[in-house]
């Protein structure tokens, strides 16, 4: 048994609590909790306590620098080291993959759930569907065979999209990834080949038949109208970088949280490209349409798109969650869309994204109070991965 005593929950009541932990759970909570002589005691004093982090989006195998082979394999990318030790270096206990080569992050995600391997939990949408000459393969991807191998499906007029749905479905997927799409991130301002609204529609569907909720990559506003339309249960970006279509207006904003759609606006991955050559600005665009998501009451997730270039796994969630807060959100509500609202989007909310007993000791500690400023959620001091210690800077 652990004991984590007298830690301040880092959600602004001041609350101060003991943990008890066992077997990776969460047995006790509160400051009356005894602690048992057996037990090994972290000293909470001072310290600030809640769920370990969860990014929403991340592309695990994906390329962290133009020099590393797009899409590599695990063996390629070093078992997914960079990814694995930088997600919880930086306090995130879970992540939810959403694009990366199957066969690997399948086989990564069984030797995870095992216990075979050092890394946050993990779940994954398996190959992705696309238009065919779009975004991504024919953009970033470069039209990569290795990617259409086993991470890109065209939904074309070949095989009846449906049928392709139930075969990734079969594969054991936590979740269907679509990309409906404009923007070519290759050749702006020059747009790629985009999926009909009707198959758009087709490919949530059959993800639903199937069990399983669906993603929809979009780049701006009217996509994200489609999206809503076609019964979308997370919506991945907002306005993508560069992009020109960048206003909602209230009848959209309604439109979408009539749908109820979870969105995750990835900020920082349109900072990083943004007012670039070739990408002109939509950051204060994009704060806006944050802000006015958050004030109609639309669930947002917290994710990064960790992976892409300029997108480090770990440190960028701290990013995004500044990003947010510099869009007008509170720090106090950030710290729950990171914790329950991304808990539910992994479909984990029943295990994680909450301190309650019975959940999963995925914990941090911080050493100052992060509602304070939510700058203050990198000040990172223990991470508890399944009640272990996977981080311990107390010194
Ligand atoms: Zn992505």
């Amino acid at each position: 048994m652990l004991a984590i005593r007298n830690v301040t929950v880092a959600d602004g009541t001041g609350t101060v609590t003991t943990l008890l932990i066992e077997n990776g759970t969460i047995v006790a909570n509160g400051k009356d909790a005894a602690i048992p002589a057996e037990a090994g005691v972290i000293a909470g004093e001072g310290l600030y306590v809640l769920p370990g982090f969860i990014d929403a989006h991340t592309h695990m195998g994906g390329s962290s620098a133009f020099d590393h082979p797009p899409a590599g394999s695990r063996h390629e990318t070093y078992g997914y080291i960079e990814a694995r030790e930088g997600f919880l270096n930086w306090g995130v206990t879970a992540v939810r993959s959403c694009g990366d080569r199957s066969e690997d992050m399948l086989a990564f995600r069984a030797d995870v759930r095992a216990g075979k391997e050092r890394s946050p939990r993990l779940v994954c949408c398996g190959p992705f569907f696309q238009a065919e000459n779009g975004h991504p393969w024919a953009t970033v991807y470069m039209k990569s065979e290795l990617l259409l191998k086993d991470a890109a499906i065209f939904v074309d007029q070949r095989v009846p999209v449906e049928r392709r749905v139930a075969a990734v479905a079969g594969m054991g997927v936590d979740f269907i990834k679509v990309f409906y799409a404009h923007l070519n991130k290759m050749d702006y301002p020059n747009p790629v080949s985009r999926l009909t609204k009707e198959q758009l529609k087709r490919v949530v569907d059959s993800a639903h038949r199937s069990g399983l909720k669906c993603a929809v990559h979009v780049d701006g506003p009217a996509e994200m109208m489609d999206a809503a339309e076609a019964g979308a249960d997370f919506i991945e970006h907002m306005i993508g970088a560069g992009g020109t279509d960048t206003e909602f207006t209230d009848e959209m904003v309604q439109k979408v949280k009539d749908s109820g759609a979870v969105v995750d606006p990835t900020m920082i991955s349109i900072l990083r490209f943004d007012n670039t050559p070739g990408f002109p600005s939509v950051w204060e665009a994009l704060k806006k349409a944050v802000k006015q998501f958050y004030d109609a009451g639309i669930p947002l997730a917290v994710g990064c798109d960790s992976g892409i270039p300029f997108v480090p796994f770990g440190e960028s969630l701290h990013d995004e969650m500044a990003c947010l807060n510099e869009a007008g959100i509170p720090a106090a509500d950030i710290l729950k869309m990171v914790s329950r609202t991304n808990a539910r989007v992994l479909g984990l909310e029943d295990q994680l994204g909450s301190l309650e007993v019975g959940k999963k000791a995925d914990i941090v500690l911080l050493g100052s109070d992060p509602v304070k400023d939510i700058h203050n959620t990198r000040d990172i001091r223990l991470v508890l991965l399944d009640g272990h210690v996977a981080v311990d800077r107390m010194g």
